[in-house]
């Protein structure tokens, strides 16, 4: 299994495959904005065109994370718009994929109205936007959040024109300060049972495997280095390499290190298909 990276943009698309090069990852994901600006990038033809030059000589899969502004869920049905102008900039980078989480119905009387509203706007914008797939990932949060329960992400897939577009994202850390037992091995295969009744193995199409300092059920999404929080690296390899998901493309998000630091998070990440437990 090949492993991947999630790459914050520092100042241009040609400085993002130059470090993917780098750290010889066949797949990344990364933001369409530049580090700490709240804007998305605006590349120019000729950066579109020397980047998908290298998108085709170098890389597979390509995954954009949708910004955290999008709010999908959002119940004034304006969620689609932000969605349709990062799917626009993938598909013309040539992304593959773009995770997205499905946002907060905040706002709204029920949780059920901002489930409504996910499906709407993912609806307007896949038929806007052909081709690319979009994942849903689980989410940290709680209470209007969406997302954090599998059952918001299967209630979403239901009402969807077009499944065929929509496959998953799972992400450790989320599910477990969310509430899910992924540490034991109970809780694992458990957890691992339940995604399959309420999303389909299936249609998981890619992990992210994170480690958090933060409890099971504490609703805090931060991300820390593989092996050195609450998870820990057993449970995280055992979920990875499980016969069930060992063959889902995973890629790793982690806080702001630098490269050597990234470098052996992804050699850590590779030992594990080849020392299986
Ligand atoms: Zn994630």
């Amino acid at each position: 299994m090949q492993v991947g990276l999630h790459i914050r943009i520092t100042d241009s698309l040609h400085a993002l495959v130059e470090k993917a090069l780098r750290l010889e990852i066949p797949f990344f994901q990364c933001f369409f904005s530049i580090k700490n600006k709240m804007a998305l990038l605006r590349p120019t033809e000729q950066e579109i065109a020397d980047f998908v030059g290298a998108r085709r000589t170098h890389f597979t899969n390509l995954y954009a994370h949708g910004s955290y502004w999008i709010n999908l869920a959002s119940v004034d049905h304006t969620g689609h718009y932000a969605l349709d102008r990062e799917l626009q900039l993938a598909r013309s980078l040539e992304f593959t994929h773009m995770v997205v989480h499905p946002g907060s119905a905040k706002g709204a009387a029920t949780k059920q109205a901002g489930i409504d509203a996910a499906a709407r706007s993912l609806n307007k914008a896949l038929k806007k936007q052909p081709g690319i797939q979009v994942l849903l990932e689980n989410t940290a949060h709680g209470n209007m959040t969406i997302g954090g329960d599998l059952q918001d992400l299967a209630a979403i897939y239901q009402k969807l024109d077009n499944p065929e577009r929509v496959g998953f994202c799972l992400d450790t850390a989320h599910a477990h300060v969310y509430g899910y037992d992924i540490v034991s091995e109970q809780g694992r295969a458990d957890f691992i049972t339940l995604v399959d009744q309420q999303l389909g193995l299936a249609r998981v199409a890619l992990l992210h495997v994170n480690d958090t300092h933060d409890g099971c059920a504490s609703k805090l999404d931060r991300h820390h280095l593989l092996g050195q929080g609450t998870i820990g690296l057993h449970a995280l390899q055992a979920f990875v390499t499980n016969p069930r998901l060992q063959h889902i493309p995973l890629l790793t998000e982690p806080p702001v290190i630098d490269e050597e630091l990234e470098r052996e998070q992804l050699t850590l990440m590779r030992s594990w298909y080849t020392h299986q437990q």
